[in-house]
């Protein structure tokens, strides 16, 4: 029997023997947060595109080359950090090695300094198979103050950025790593879990709660649903709902905050971005409720798995 995305990292998880004193967080978080000086910690994090996957063979080169770092850069903003020196190692096919290989330079290279990112190295390879760029991204965040999953409290509100679902169609290559809205967030303090959503709401929440030993309930009627969302549902059928709770690479932020933050946040938005309050942290299990008081069944983690789906 084959095991799942999670599964398997669990089983290499459970065999990490104890690390250095300088890990703060190793495994199961958006990054590694490291102790290096007295000031600031340390973010690690890397990210695997595969052509075929992660991106079509006809996608234009400068969106995979902008998607492989931008990814990263939204798993540095969900530690409250800001992104730093990235490494980009790519295999391309014979194919690949003239104007696509340039393309893809042009696109890292654009999303770099957009986000005032050093490109310090990587590495190049030839592959006869699917192309792979994988980049990985260094991060800084004021000593101790990384947000992790594992932070969530019972009462806390959760919040998300922008609007869910639906990306695959048009807007999966060009995300936008919410790195504004997270400096504006931890300057205002009291951000308890975080992490960006990259498997879909459902499944993203689920690895809140299991960090933080917690439960939750999410109101159906606040969920922020993405104009795509709802043009996926009127081709598949399902529930434009659905595809807001279960498709992947929003790369929206979900954060849990005392409820009178989430109050203002949700009025306010943050850097521009509207902010959606759409469930509380509960002492144990997932419900989905139809709204805050109203009927509720069980959530399932319908997000995304590599292994799992087509
Ligand atoms: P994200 O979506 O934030 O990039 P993932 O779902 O890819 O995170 O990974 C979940 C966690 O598992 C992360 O902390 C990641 O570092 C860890 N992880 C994933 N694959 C491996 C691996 N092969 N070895 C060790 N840790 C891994
Ligand atoms: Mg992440």
């Amino acid at each position: 029997m084959t095991r799942g995305e999670f599964e398997i990292i669990a089983s290499i998880a459970r065999r990490i023997p104890a690390p250095g004193r300088d890990v703060v967080v190793g495994e199961g978080d958006d990054c590694a947060v490291i102790r290096c000086d007295a000031r600031e910690d340390l973010l690690v994090t890397t990210d695997l595109l595969l052509e075929g996957r992660h991106f079509l063979p006809d996608a234009a080169p400068q969106d995979v080359g902008w998607k492989a770092l931008a990814v990263s850069i939204s798993d540095v903003a969900a530690m409250g950090g800001r992104p730093r020196h990235a490494v980009a190692a790519i295999a391309l096919r014979p194919q690949q090695t003239g104007a696509y290989a340039d393309g893809l330079a042009t696109g890292l290279l654009r999303c770099a300094r957009r986000h005032g990112v050093d490109l310090v190295g990587g590495d190049t390879n030839a592959t006869d198979g699917p192309a792979v760029v994988c980049v990985t991204l260094t991060g800084k965040v004021a000593r101790g103050r990384a947000v992790l999953r594992s932070g969530a409290r019972v009462g806390d509100a959760i919040c998300v950025t922008g609007a869910l679902g639906g990306s695959l169609a048009r807007r999966h290559l060009r995300v936008t790593p919410r790195v504004a809205e997270a400096a504006a967030l931890v300057r205002g303090g009291r951000v308890h879990a975080m992490i960006d959503l990259s498997d879909g709401l459902s499944s993203d929440l689920g690895h809140v709660l299991d960090a933080s030993r917690v439960g939750a309930e999410v109101w159906a009627d606040a969920v922020p649903v993405h104009r795509d969302a709802r043009r996926a549902s009127a081709q598949d059928g399902r529930s434009a709902l659905a595809h807001a709770l279960d498709d992947g690479e929003d790369f929206e932020l979900l954060f849990t905050v005392p409820e009178r933050r989430a109050r203002s946040l949700a009025k306010s938005g943050l850097a521009g971005t509207p902010v959606a309050w759409i469930g509380r942290i509960t002492r144990r299990g997932y419900v989905l409720r139809d709204r805050e008081g109203g009927p509720g069944r069980a959530m399932i983690r319908g997000g995304h798995d590599h292994f799992r789906s087509p």
